[in-house]
C-alpha cells in the first residue's frame, strides 16, 4: 500500500454508542484501519486495561506529555485530561492506514486546525432520551456524572456543525457500513489525489 492514510476524527456523546460502533468497524476491516489509543488522567473503568483502552496516566505523568511535545491535541473534559500521543499516529498514516481519533469536539477541532485534510464525523444516538438510557445502563458512572456528561452533550450538539459528517446511530451494523463508505469516499477526493 503506497498511498497515505486518512486522519479521521470520530466524536459524539458520552453514551451516543461511538465506542461499540468502532469495534465494530475495526472489526470487520483490520486492515484498513488502525485506531489510536489515547492517554488520559481518569481512572481506568471496570474491564479497561492500561494500553488497550488508554493510556493511563498520572497527571505529573501527562504534563510531561503536554511539555515533550508528545500529543497532537489534549483537552480537559469532565475534570480529566484526555490527549491523542502524536508518534502512533503518524506512523500508521505513512503506513498507508487510515486512523481514527475517538475524541471529544475541543480536540477535533484543533486537529481540524493543525491538519486541514481531517475528516471530521459526530456520531448522535436517535435520541436525546435514548442518550439518558444507555448513559445509565452502562451502570459504571454515578448519577453526578451522567449529569455532567449530558450538560456537556448540550453543548456539544452546539458544535455539532462543524463536523463534515453527522452519523445516526440507530442500527449498529447499517451504521458501519455508512461510515465506512463515507471514509473510503474520502480517498477519491479530487484534493487528496
Ligand atoms: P470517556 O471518559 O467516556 O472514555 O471519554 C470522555 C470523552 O473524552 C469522550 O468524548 C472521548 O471521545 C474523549 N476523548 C478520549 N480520548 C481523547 C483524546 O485523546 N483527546 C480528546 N480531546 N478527547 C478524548
Amino acid at each position: 500500500m503506497n498511498r497515505r492514510g486518512i486522519l479521521i476524527v470520530v466524536s459524539g456523546f458520552s453514551g451516543s454508542g461511538k465506542g461499540t460502533l468502532m469495534k465494530e468497524l475495526l472489526g470487520r476491516y483490520k486492515e484498513t484501519y488502525a485506531l489510536s489509543i489515547s492517554a488520559t488522567t481518569r481512572s481506568p473503568r471496570e474491564g479497561e486495561v492500561d494500553g488497550r483502552e488508554y493510556f493511563f496516566k498520572t497527571r505529573e505523568e501527562f504534563e510531561k506529555m503536554i511539555a515533550k511535545d508528545e500529543l497532537i491535541e489534549y483537552a480537559r473534559y469532565v475534570e480529566n485530561y484526555y490527549g491523542t500521543p502524536r508518534e502512533y499516529v503518524e506512523k500508521q498514516l505513512e503506513a498507508g492506514k487510515d486512523v481514527i481519533l475517538e475524541i471529544e469536539i475541543q480536540g477535533a477541532l484543533k486537529v481540524k486546525e493543525a491538519f486541514p485534510d481531517t475528516l471530521l464525523l459526530f456520531v448522535t444516538p436517535p435520541s436525546a432520551e435514548e442518550l439518558k438510557k444507555r448513559l445509565v445502563g452502562r451502570g459504571t458512572e454515578t448519577m453526578e456524572v451522567i449529569e455532567s456528561r449530558m450538560k456537556r452533550a448540550v453543548e456539544e450538539a452546539e458544535g455539532m456543525d462543524r463536523y463534515d459528517y453527522l452519523i445516526i446511530n440507530d442500527e449498529l451494523e447499517v451504521c458501519t457500513e455508512q461510515m465506512h463508505t463515507i471514509i473510503q469516499s474520502e480517498h477519491h477526493r479530487s484534493f487528496r489525489n
